[in-house]
């Protein structure tokens, strides 16, 4: 991912960095992993998944949007925090072993301060990198058209948990915008954040969106900037893709769930042409699977669709890699740590194995089109094996 893909490297990690990618590295010192007739590529970084939900795994395969939030209904007031600390171990290991290295978690399970501590202590320990977004309670008088502004608690998060944004585990604040709440809520919510110098990540254009476009209203109040990731924007204008783009904003896209509930189709076409290259995430766990090959898929080829009924942006296998990758980096806020495989970048990364009958005529396209978690022979994250058997070690380590 850091430029053209190398036919043969070797990849040197000093301690969790990344320290040379270059054939035959002279380093006789250090233990060694024979990945020889693999691919080594980065962890995969899924930019949106509610990893609270992770003991919910397909419970709702054959819902629309409207019966999704009718499930949040009936599960999420009745989450205790011992349910988050199991959902989010369970989701956090599914996400490993699936390849994804970093996640951005939306924790819109937020029903009382232990609810934070848990979810936190629970990613700490599952050993993944990843952004705790602070959502809010999940019930009903939070959610649409509340008049409630974030709860006041991730002051208390940031300050004593969550401080440092180089940790493996960083914040953000995950709030509710002008279509799940107001633009007065949205206001104050964007204005704790900036005090708190915590990034923003927001659902847009869904299906519920109705008469709201959330990006127009934020731009018309002066509140749209480079601090806000959106998330779907299916039903999002493409002028409004631009005033993402214009003002330095993210876009991710989980097309494999925006298409199961019938969000419409994924805007990845179309945020190309705006100028935005999207990253890509799970979402929910409850109606698709947890790993990040589909969503590729998904994004490829409803972005082919897209390009053949409404003649929108074309692309391509090296796009949507890139989506879920570099681009998904990007999208988080940690493109310069992570995404690539380049000296001087964070050792998150994975050792796929081709079936043997599979000749790799080109890795991008075997990536993309083919390989599944199965092909995941091993998942470093900050250079610690976290998922996997270990690889065989060459003979230097064997002695
Ligand atoms: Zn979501």
């Amino acid at each position: 991912m850091d430029g053209a893909a190398a036919r043969h490297a070797d990849i040197l990690i000093e301690d969790d960095r990344i320290a040379a990618v270059a054939p035959n590295i002279d380093a006789s010192d250090a233990r060694r992993i024979d990945a020889g007739g693999c691919i080594v590529m980065p962890g995969f970084v899924d930019a949106h998944r509610h990893l609270w939900q992770g003991a919910l795994a397909q419970i709702a395969p054959d819902v629309d949007l409207g019966g999704y939030f009718a499930l949040l209904g009936d599960h999420g007031p009745r989450f205790t925090s011992d349910d988050v600390a199991t959902g989010v171990r369970l989701g956090a290991a599914q996400a490993i072993d699936a390849g994804v290295t970093t996640i951005f978690d939306w924790s819109h399970i937020m029903n009382s301060p232990e609810h934070a501590d848990v979810a936190v202590a629970a990613l700490r320990a599952s050993g993944i990198r990843a952004v705790f977004a602070y959502g809010f309670p999940n019930r009903p008088d939070w959610l649409m058209g509340s008049s409630k502004p974030h709860p006041e608690d991730a002051r208390r998060v940031r300050r004593e948990l969550l401080p440092g944004d180089d940790d493996l585990v960083t914040m953000a604040l995950a709030v509710r915008g002008p279509e799940m709440s107001s633009i007065e809520v949205t206001a104050a919510d964007l204005a704790l954040a900036r005090e708190l110098d915590l990034p923003v990540s927001m659902h847009i254009g869904s299906p519920f969106a109705g008469v709201v476009h959330a990006v127009e209203a934020l731009a018309r109040h002066g509140l749209a900037g480079p601090d806000i990731q959106y998330v779907h924007a299916n039903a999002t204008w493409d002028s409004e893709l631009r005033i993402i783009a214009d003002t330095g904003g993210q876009l991710v896209i989980t097309p494999s769930v925006e298409l199961q509930m019938k969000f419409g189709l994924p805007a990845t076409g179309r945020a190309l042409e705006a100028g935005l290259r999207p990253g890509l995430g799970v979402d929910v766990v409850t109606s698709a699977g947890p790993d990040m090959f589909i969503q590729m898929r998904a994004a490829l080829q409803a972005a082919r669709l897209d390009a053949l009924l409404n003649g929108r942006r074309d692309v391509t296998a090296g796009d949507a890699l890139a989506f879920a990758t570099i681009d998904a980096a990007r999208s988080i806020g940690l493109g310069h740590r992570i995404g690539s495989l380049a000296a001087g970048k964070l050792a998150d990364l994975l050792i796929l194995r081709p079936p043997a009958a599979t000749p790799i005529n080109d890795p991008v396209a075997w990536v993309v089109l083919a390989a599944h978690p199965g092909n995941i022979e091993a998942v470093y994250i900050a250079g610690v094996r976290r998922s996997g058997t270990a690889c065989p070690i060459a003979p230097q380590e064997a002695a």
